[in-house]
């Protein structure tokens, strides 16, 4: 296999995410030597993507509710747009991100996503807005161009990242226009990583656990270097780079156990170094980039 975001063919089995079993298939996860981003091989199937990505996916990961992080998405879309007020989300799975651009800054939306229910569903919820699923899209045969396209924690779940990037570039993205994109980078440095790391090879080592029983949601873990090589290979100039640290999946509250104590004094010693340090740690981005064409 090559490596899913920079297409590498050097890469070695993955000693940090142990292989699952999912819908009957083992899934293994490899490491690129070169942008270090891990990929997981075989690909789920298109039907193993829809059981995955059912509407209680979205409901559960992506509720209908405004997210703190949108006023900054939308301050920084007004600030590095410079051309007209379209903009197209490949992905979110809900409606409130475009609803909020929508009403905010009077912005014309389209937004793309899995599945007929989900797009049914959307399309009665927000009749202002254009909903497509992804083949009603390239059947309406869309021929105008976007000046701002926005992914939010699309790419680790796509299976050909590359070529998602640079159709959605050179068909939908207006020559002025910007790409913004946001999402998780699970193997960029980050303390709680390291933590993630270790609690894996004390398990591989000394409980002998070979398998992990995770349904695979994420494609990719990939890492700022990988991300940002990835951006710009297809045709993107940055313009602005945010890292920043959530320590998922180590950030609820302090519970009970020692060991859940442990994890959230993990995760906030984590956030607290991203905060205060120049350096590239954290396990979230935020990309802009500027159309080279
Ligand atoms: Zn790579």
């Amino acid at each position: 296999m090559n490596c899913l975001y920079c297409n590498s063919p050097h890469v070695e089995k993955s000693n940090f995410l142990r292989p699952t079993i999912f819908n009957k298939r083992q899934f293994t996860y490899f490491k690129c030597k070169d942008c270090h981003t891990i990929s997981i091989d075989p690909t789920p199937t298109e039907a193993e993507k829809a059981i995955m990505f059912s509407p209680v996916y979205h409901k559960t990961y992506y509720p209908e509710e405004v997210k703190f992080e949108y006023p900054e998405i939308f301050a920084l879309a007004e600030k590095y747009n410079s051309t007209c007020k379209s903009l197209l989300d490949f992905g979110r799975g809900n409606g409130s991100f475009l609803s909020y651009f929508k009403e905010k800054g009077g912005y014309e939306c389209t937004g793309i996503d899995y599945g007929a229910d989900l797009i049914n569903q959307l399309q009665r919820t927000y009749p202002g807005i254009h909903f497509y699923t992804s083949e009603q899209f390239s059947d309406a045969d869309i021929k105008e161009k976007f000046s701002i396209i926005h992914l939010g924690d699309v790419l680790s779940h796509i299976d050909r990242p590359n070529d998602l990037i640079q159709h959605l570039i050179t068909r939908y993205l207006d020559k002025e226009g910007i790409m913004i994109v946001e999402g998780p980078m699970e193997n960029n440095f980050h303390l709680a990583l390291v933590f993630r790391k270790l609690i894996s090879g004390v398990y591989s080592f000394f409980f002998k656990k070979k398998m992990a029983g995770h349904i695979p949601y994420h494609l990719t873990f990939t890492t700022a270097d990988g991300q940002k090589k990835l951006f710009e290979k297809n045709g993107l100039h940055m313009v602005y780079w945010k890292v920043f640290e959530t320590a998922w999946p180590y950030n609820d509250k302090p519970g009970n156990s020692i060991a859940s104590v442990m994890k959230y004094a993990i995760a906030k010693l984590s956030i607290f170094i991203s905060n205060h340090t120049s350096a590239n740690f954290g396990n979230r981005f935020i990309y802009i980039g500027r159309n080279k064409a």
